[in-house]
């Protein structure tokens, strides 16, 4: 029988690049990784030809790691129209981040949908579209652009299935569009994967189709339902649980898809710095 495919989110730096990744994946028992390219909150990139790449899939293969999803940095909003840069730069960011996901021989880049700034959720989302339409329009890469369901924090869009159904209408090539489920931000957005888990996949189902998830996110929530805060807890000490955590991993209908931890880094006792990834324990509790 094939494995659950479960990892964590992990760094990229050093010399070694993309081979220190996926030795810190190997290191916590993980089967697939996702990784920022830079710092995620900026759009500073090393060449392709300094990621390391042969050397890093070489060891994964070597360690029964076969997927690799890319996250592109929060910081870039296609949704913005208040600053024509901001969302110029995006774009750019975007066009390059695809070609960098398929040199590393990932087929999913993960992206937050955007922010409205103030200019209301319509405009923001034609902004996204036509930011899409741009990228993918040009680009022929086998690569899936997979819009993450956001909580709702501040002018957030994506916060609703409905609202990345209205991405995917607006998208000319939205074979090239897939999602990102993230637990954590489902549940801060208001649906009840508590005590209503059927219900809310069959809402997914009705609005966008399950066979689009790409990727979970796996991460409890330190905020209540509907919260629309953003803030991941460590698996089974926020308000999702791990009863419901384990589900979702274990859930048969999405097998295949990856599933990806970004919970927080723990403390040594006595110290404020987090120091200790949780994700060799997390991964087993979740397999357990
Ligand atoms: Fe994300
Ligand atoms: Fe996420
Ligand atoms: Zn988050």
């Amino acid at each position: 029988m094939a494995e659950i495919k479960l990892g964590s989110h992990v760094g990229m730096a050093g010399k070694e690049m993309f081979l220190a990744s996926v030795k810190e994946a190997v290191s916590y028992g993980a089967n697939v990784l996702m990784l920022y390219t830079g710092a995620p909150q900026n759009t500073k990139r090393k060449e392709i030809s300094e990621l390391n790449i042969e050397a890093g899939w070489e060891y994964a293969r070597e360690h029964g790691i076969e997927e690799l999803i890319v996250h592109a940095p929060y910081i870039i909003n296609l949704a913005n129209t208040v600053k024509p840069e901001i969302f110029e730069l995006a774009v750019e960011f975007l066009e390059k981040e695809i070609v960098r996901t398929a040199a590393m021989k990932s087929r999913i880049l993960v992206l937050h949908p955007g922010s409205h700034v103030n200019a209301g959720e319509e405009a923001g989302l034609a902004q996204i579209i036509k930011g899409l339409n741009q990228v993918l329009d040009n680009n022929d890469d086998d690569v899936y652009i997979a819009l993450e369901t956001m909580a709702g924090k501040g002018s957030e869009l994506g916060r609703s299935f409905e609202e990345l159904r209205a991405i995917y209408d607006g998208v000319h090539k939205r074979e090239r569009l897939r999602v990102c489920f993230d637990t954590c931000h489902v549940n801060d957005a208001g649906y009840d994967l508590v005590n209503d888990y059927e219900g809310v996949f069959q809402k997914f189902d009705e609005v966008l189709g399950l066979g689009q998830i790409a990727v979970f996110h796996i991460n409890d929530s330190m905020n209540p339902l509907g919260a629309h805060k953003d803030r991941h807890a460590n698996v089974g000490e926020g308000s999702i649980g791990f009863d419901t955590l384990y589900k979702v991993v274990h859930d048969e209908r999405f097998f295949a898809v990856p599933k990806i931890l970004e919970t927080p880094w723990r403390c040594e006792e006595g110290s404020t710095k987090k120091t200790l990834p949780p994700y060799k324990e997390e991964i087993a509790m979740l397999l357990g």
